[in-house]
């Protein structure tokens, strides 16, 4: 069964006789298209790409039939009316936290009349969450070469360089690596910056008697990795050490609880559990992890309230951190396929405090 069939079967549990599909990433996973202007119509009869003329040769060739497209002057919402009119389709979803507030009055002010649009929430992301083994070879790939460029990154890194000429050094290698793009804006951090889950690259240099935190993917045909690890710069005092043997605890403690069947929210438990013995607990200010594929962050989430089971074949990662303000910070990240009996921890990079 195709994708578009099988997102067609839930139309009657759904209510819907047509989905509009306006994220990107929905739109490459059911027909292939990469273009960055798309608006794809699905029916249980076959679906319609809208884009524009810059896309004239590319979506023939990455539809191959998969999609009827239709090339379009002017916004893709209004084209989408003339063919919901002349299928008679009645009742048409469209990705209620994906679509445009814009696209969605134009879609509204052209749509023939009698047309119900029904809000719709993830159903293709829904899809998404259990990869086939085509694209866990890609997620596979993505991670390889993100820890290749690592690996490369890390000889050349000294103290006394500054975030960003880091982060430049592991985004070209992460190229070099043969990746297309990183994943996400690479997160370097230095010092007492690394109390910062998400902090961006500056000119902060890194000094001896410092912690480097890194979170790095590499994308590879459109398929992410997303790794963590912490570097030293100098010999790591007892404080980093406890702080860092905790987390890396309580990483090893979530990966043993990855199975198919297991809760998202018992996953999220086991790693709050071990640092709350550490006296950790209230420095863990996010989730666990985060489903990835063709987007860095999709469903699951694994926080405490999470109740998707996880299923063979989900990419996760598994990510604890601890955060100190005005001392700094360690977070441990691995992707991860969950499977039968367990998982595999794909990422293959070593995960002992690494020494600079
Ligand atoms: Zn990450
Ligand atoms: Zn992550």
């Amino acid at each position: 069964m195709t994708r578009t069939s099988a997102l067609a079967e839930q139309f009657g549990e759904l209510k819907i006789d047509a989905l509009l599909v306006s994220a990107l990433p929905n739109i490459r996973y059911l027909s292939g298209f990469t273009g960055s202007n798309g608006l794809l119509l699905v029916t249980p009869a076959g679906s319609t790409l809208f884009t524009d003329s810059r896309y004239t040769i590319q979506a023939a060739e990455q539809t191959r039939g998969q999609a009827k497209v239709k090339i379009v002057p002017g916004p893709l919402a209004a084209a989408a009316a003339p063919v919901i009119a002349s299928r008679r389709l009645k009742r048409v979803g469209f990705e209620a936290g994906r679509m445009l507030y814009d696209s969605w009055q134009r879609l509204k002010e052209t749509a023939p009349l009698g047309i119900a649009l029904r809000p719709i929430g993830n159903v293709v992301e829904q899809m998404r969450m259990v990869k086939s083994e085509e694209e866990i070879g890609l997620i596979r790939q993505a991670v390889l070469t993100n820890s290749k460029a690592f690996e490369a990154a890390l000889r050349r890194i000294r103290p006394n360089a500054t975030e960003a000429d880091i982060a430049a050094e592991l985004e070209y290698q992460m190229r070099r690596h043969g990746a297309e793009k990183a994943s996400f804006d690479t997160i370097v951090a230095a010092g007492t910056r690394t109390a910062l889950p998400h902090a961006s690259p500056g000119n902060e240099r890194l000094k001896n008697d410092q912690l480097l935190l890194i979170d790095m993917g590499a994308t590879r045909e459109g398929y992410a990795s997303d790794m963590t690890r912490m570097l030293f710069a100098g010999k790591p005092g007892r404080r980093v050490r406890s702080m860092y043997n905790a987390v890396l605890e309580a990483q090893l403690a979530a990966i043993d609880t990855v199975r198919e069947g297991a809760a998202a929210g018992a996953v999220d438990r086991a790693a709050r559990l071990t640092l709350k013995r550490a006296g950790l607990d209230k420095a863990f200010v996010h989730s666990t992890g985060h489903g990835l594929g063709l987007e860095i962050h999709e469903p699951p989430r694994l926080g405490a309230k999470d109740k998707t089971r996880l299923r063979a074949g989900m990419t996760i990662t598994i990510e604890p951190g601890a955060y100190i303000e005005a001392f700094g910070g360690v977070r441990i990240e691995d992707t991860v396929l969950v499977t039968a009996n367990g998982c595999e921890v794909l990422t293959p990079t070593s995960k002992e405090l690494a020494i600079l």
